[in-house]
């Protein structure tokens, strides 16, 4: 018989339950118990779901306060010594996870926050010591298998393993290699080890998705050894999970790891499968991960049936159906989808619907299916022909556009150099010329009122009409700062990638499909279901009615095609580049309508460019170049007066400076402060050419900048590049501050450019 289990559930809850308790407990409205209550109730109902879907085991550990690395962190006592003398320790995590003032231990800086691999979550990056030992402190992991077990459920910890840790961890201070640490941690892991033993586990499973990654043989021979130490170790069985991407080329060294099982991401590495099955030893368990848990799309079973069913025979109950990776990246219940049409909704498999899919497949396999899992396969199977089909998927024209696309229809009219020329006297701007990134603070007022829309208590008209004075209240306020270029400040947004979302054809917005992207926050990608058009115009009266309103340029403020790939769920039966570049011609045809109407300085964001990086370095150029293609057919169609911006944030520029270059922005804005502009060095030692909005202050602290800091700032900056490649700007949107943190900085940030214009 096969198995079906699953690697880890979504643990912001189906309402966002996690995200209001952990925020109430942070603004003092709950006490720790409640939150504890939350948490708790949370997870029953998690394990509950899992066990009814029909699961052989329910995982246990995915559940995290903030974040399952930083809990590990603190479980092994490796926390940074500016948080160590923080006793309660909910109190400390949250100091390690968002930082503590004065009142608790100093002031302690949180620890540094990363992308997990290529997926918008974000994980707290520990802090190694060289000396650093690590020592079981309270462990939750051993908690909550406690608690998964008196409630009568089959638990099987998840831990990430201590190669993962390692690598994704960082040195404190002077570089070391981190490896030779693997010692001492190894003995926290047994620690843990032990007292998962006394519990009787059969399984634990140890997550090391470092495995899809390019891995130096030093790190993989650290991996042979751990495994060997922890197998000895662990009384049950140990699967080793990988997700993300392939690990064919490792087989030989994860043979010599004497683990008991092995889980495979079989949709990302779908073409390993077979190789994988031939190598891993028969006697051994291999769990095939076929659902995507990457996407939200129902899987085609029958067709998986068929794939799967010669391993079966081959493998009878060494062989485990699960998904590709933990269901953390995907919403919990499409079914509760209401405001979508049956037939799109029909499309969906969100986290609980994904769990019967690897049961009813599971069940096909050992030949038990009931009544349910043979018609869960019926409506796959419909499901796969009425997509394959649907005029809403299916858009000729769109389709015959992306075809007589030509070469020259990602170039400028000219180059940049006289496209420089043009527009300094087109725009008439002054040297350091000072804007901002987009959105200005969106208050409460701004919620209420979408809100009201959406609920239906107040008409577009009227929205419409609060979103003209909303804007003629930023642009007002733009002038009296004596800003240089203005924006309209994104009012009418909730979000920089939802609201295309809603805007365009063939994609859909959920109403409850969020996934945690870090801490408490959630993100609600849109839904790329179909070939993407634009129906009209979606940006175009509010920038021109920003632009009525003043004589100074306003931007035009566009999300990059790039940015709303990589923040949706896009169609899997498409390649990503497809998708992208009709994204792209949906942007190009906004842009164009834009400069129509009068908007000569248009910015197209694309903050995540970088994040779509693939994790294998083989894979990596051909996403650059299609990534930037995407971009310069988006925003190449204007003529040479027409000043295309474009913005990144929170990212490195090193391994990507060509394609950044490539983009041929007019000016590209970054974030600069925050890394004590070092990251301009990428930028230097490329010689990039086009002109360089600074961030010169963290929008992310409502500190207000001093004058002198920035001005200082400002006076390196002029020391390596030309002044007419140097725009002045805040790091990023200003959508999350308040009001009088806002005009102070952006006050101070002005007169840090007019006394740096001063000194030319
Ligand atoms: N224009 C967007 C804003 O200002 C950019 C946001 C981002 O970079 N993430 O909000
Ligand atoms: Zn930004």
């Amino acid at each position: 018989m096969a198995l079906a289990h699953n690697l880890g559930f979504p643990r912001i809850g189906a309402q966002r339950q996690l995200k209001q308790a952990l925020e109430g407990f942070w603004r003092g409205d709950i006490s720790s118990t409640e939150l504890q209550q939350t948490g708790a109730a949370l997870r029953t109902q998690h394990w509950q779901w899992q066990q009814q879907a029909g699961l052989d085991f329910v995982p246990v550990g995915d559940f995290a306060w903030y974040d399952h690395v930083l809990q590990l962190a603190q479980t092994f006592g490796a926390v940074p010594a500016r948080h160590a003398s923080i006793d309660e320790p909910l109190t400390q995590l949250f100091a390690m996870a968002r930082g503590a003032s004065a009142c608790c231990g100093g002031n302690s800086a949180a620890l540094e926050m990363t992308k997990w691999f290529d997926t918008n979550y974000h994980y707290l990056v520990p802090e190694l010591e060289r000396e650093q030992s690590f020592e079981l402190q309270l462990s939750p992991l051993v908690a909550q298998v406690d608690e998964a077990r008196s409630q009568g459920f089959s638990a099987k910890p998840v831990i990430v393993g201590p190669i993962s840790f390692l690598w994704l961890s960082k040195c404190a201070g002077q570089e070391f290699d981190r490896l030779e640490l693997l010692p001492r941690l190894l003995q926290a892991y047994g620690q843990l080890v032990e007292q998962l033993n006394e519990r009787q586990c059969d399984w634990i499973q140890f997550d090391e998705p470092v495995l899809s990654l390019d891995l130096p043989p030093s790190w993989l021979a650290a991996l042979v050894e751990s495994y060997q130490y922890l197998s000895d170790l662990v009384a049950g069985n140990i699967l080793l999970a990988n997700y993300f991407g392939g690990l064919a080329d490792k087989l030989t060294w994860l043979q010599q790891t004497g683990v008991d099982g092995l889980h495979i991401d079989a949709v990302r590495a779908a073409d390993e499968v077979q190789q994988v099955a031939i190598q891993w030893p028969a006697d051994k368990v291999l769990s095939i991960g076929v659902i995507d848990g990457r996407n939200v799309w129902r899987a085609d079973l029958s067709s998986l049936l068929t794939t799967l069913s010669p391993l079966h025979e081959q493998r009878g109950d060494k062989l485990w159906i699960a998904p590709s990776c933990s269901l953390l990246h995907v919403p919990v219940d499409s079914d509760v989808e209401l405001q979508l049409d049956d037939e799109l909704r029909g499309w969906l498999a969100f986290a609980r619907q994904k769990l019967s899919e690897v049961v009813a497949l599971t069940r096909a396999l050992n030949g038990c299916q009931s009544f349910t899992d043979r018609a869960l396969f019926t409506d796959s199977d419909q499901v796969q022909r009425q997509r394959a089909h649907s005029s809403r998927v299916v858009n000729l024209a769109v389709r015959q556009r992306c075809h007589s696309v030509l070469p020259e229809h990602h170039e400028r009219q000219s180059q940049f150099a006289q496209r420089q020329q043009i527009q300094a006297s087109a725009l008439q701007l002054p040297p350091l010329p000072t804007t901002t990134i987009g959105s200005f603070p969106q208050t409460a007022a701004i919620r209420q009122n979408r809100a009201a829309l959406k609920a239906g208590t107040l008409s577009q008209a009227e929205y419409d009409s609060f979103i003209e004075a909303e804007i003629a209240d930023v642009i007002k306020r733009q002038q009296q700062l004596d800003l240089d270029v203005l924006v309209h400040g994104e009012p009418e947004r909730n979000d920089m990638v939802e609201y295309f979302g809603e805007h365009l054809q063939g994609v859909a917005v959920s109403q409850y499909g969020w996934v945690q992207s870090y801490g408490s926050r959630c993100v609600k990608p849109p839904l790329v279901y179909g070939d993407v058009a634009r129906a009209q115009a979606m940006t175009v009266r509010w920038s021109q009615y920003a632009q009525s309103l003043t004589d100074k340029p306003v931007k035009g403020m566009l999300t990059g095609p790039v940015t709303l790939l990589n923040w949706s769920f896009i169609r899997s039966d498409l390649p990503r580049s497809d998708v992208a570049q009709q994204l792209a011609l949906a942007v190009r045809d906004e842009v164009a309508d834009l400069e129509r109407a009068g908007i000569q300085i248009i910015q197209i964001d694309e903050p995540a460019l970088r994040e779509g990086l693939p994790l294998r370095q083989q894979d990596q150029q051909d996403y650059l170049q299609w990534a930037v293609d995407a971009f310069r057919l988006s925003a190449n169609g204007v003529a040479d007066s027409t000043q295309i911006h474009t913005h990144m944030c929170y990212c490195e520029f090193d391994d990507v400076i060509e394609s950044i270059a490539a983009l041929d922005a007019d000016v590209i804005s970054i974030e600069a402060s925050r890394s004590d502009m070092t990251l301009l060095n990428s930028f230097i030692d490329f010689n990039y050419p086009n002109a360089i909005g600074l961030g010169l202050y963290d929008i992310h602290s409502p500190n207000v900048p001093e004058v002198a800091v920035m001005a200082a700032d400002l006076q390196r900056a002029k020391q390596i590049f030309p002044t007419a490649q140097i725009w002045v700007n805040p790091d990023c949107g200003l959508k999350t501050r308040g009001w009088p943190e806002t005009e102070a900085a952006l006050a101070n940030m002005v007169a840090a450019a007019k006394q740096s214009r001063a000194e030319l």
